[in-house]
């Protein structure tokens, strides 16, 4: 039975105290799940990501990731997450294995199990001839892969990616969905935001369209077209348009607190 294993809550999230980017947002995953978060450029999805993986604190809201509320534990449920961010910034000193190892090392992955589990990972996402070469010669999809591969060789019960696939050969993405399919068809649970909306659509078993800091809709194919009141042949890119655009504009911003100095009008 599908379980729980993130929860956002009425997350609210603003930067400097005037641009919110997150303006109640809720969002639901589930075990046995990839969940695809798409929206527009600046909706809030990768702020949201940031959240669930601890680098930025919400505002306000509630915020449970595998049963734990993560502003009381902000550290232990880091374990059995993976995250791949954006733009992820590897270290360009060391090789591929041994950025490989080293992960694996810190994840606690069994010290008997590592160097296959590296080469393995190395092999399979055909980085097999960069194993002893320094990070800084890599292309960057190749960087993408072995990112990929630091972000879910601890077998986490829950992977965050942001914007994956992009740079990565029509191969490696191949590859890369049917990781995810096979890491959620064992239990685990997928939370990926893209812009692809053709990806989302054939890689995703739900979406949730996220719109000023908002969730608008969630669900599978069917239930967004329901939603959309959009026929049966309509996509998802059709649908999240329609449904982007009823959303409508943003509330107001945040208004900027006065300075000391500013005077009283
Ligand atoms: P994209 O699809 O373009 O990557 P996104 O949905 O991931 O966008 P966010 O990056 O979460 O959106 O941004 C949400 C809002 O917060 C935007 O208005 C953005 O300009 C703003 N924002 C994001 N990061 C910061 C920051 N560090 N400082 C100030 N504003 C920020």
């Amino acid at each position: 039975m599908s379980e729980i294993t993130v929860q956002l809550d009425h997350i609210f999230k603003s930067y400097d105290g005037t641009v919110r980017a997150l303006n109640g947002l809720s969002l639901t995953v589930f075990s046995n799940e990839i969940l695809g978060l798409i929206g527009p450029n600046g909706a809030g999805k990768t702020t949201s990501i940031k959240i669930l993986v601890g680098l930025l604190q919400a505002d306000a809201g509630k915020v449970t990731v595998l049963g734990q509320d993560i502003e009381l534990d902000p550290v232990s449920y880091k374990a059995q997450i993976g995250y791949m961010p954006e733009a992820p910034s590897l270290p360009d000193y060391l090789t591929a294995s041994e950025f490989l190892g080293y992960v694996a090392r810190i994840r606690n992955v069994p010290k008997d199990q590592i160097k296959d589990k590296v080469n393995k990972f190395m092999k399979d996402l055909d980085l097999g001839s960069k194993t002893n070469e320094l990070i800084s010669t890599l292309s960057k999809g190749m960087r993408a892969k072995l990112a990929f591969a630091a972000a879910t060789i601890h077998d986490p019960k829950l992977i965050i990616l942001d914007e994956p696939l992009i740079g990565i050969d029509p191969a490696g993405q191949h590859l890369l969905k049917e990781r995810l399919t096979a890491i959620a068809q064992r239990g685990g649970s997928v939370l990926v935001s893209t812009h692809q909306l053709d990806t989302a659509e054939r890689l995703c078993t739900k979406v949730a369209i996220i719109h000023h800091g908002k969730n608008v809709a969630t669900g599978d194919l069917a239930a967004l077209r329901q939603q959309a009141h959009a026929g049966a042949g309509q996509s998802l890119e059709e649908i999240f348009l329609k449904l982007t655009e009823e959303a409508g504009q943003p509330e107001p911003e945040v208004p900027r607190r006065r300075g000391f100095f500013s005077r009283r009008r």
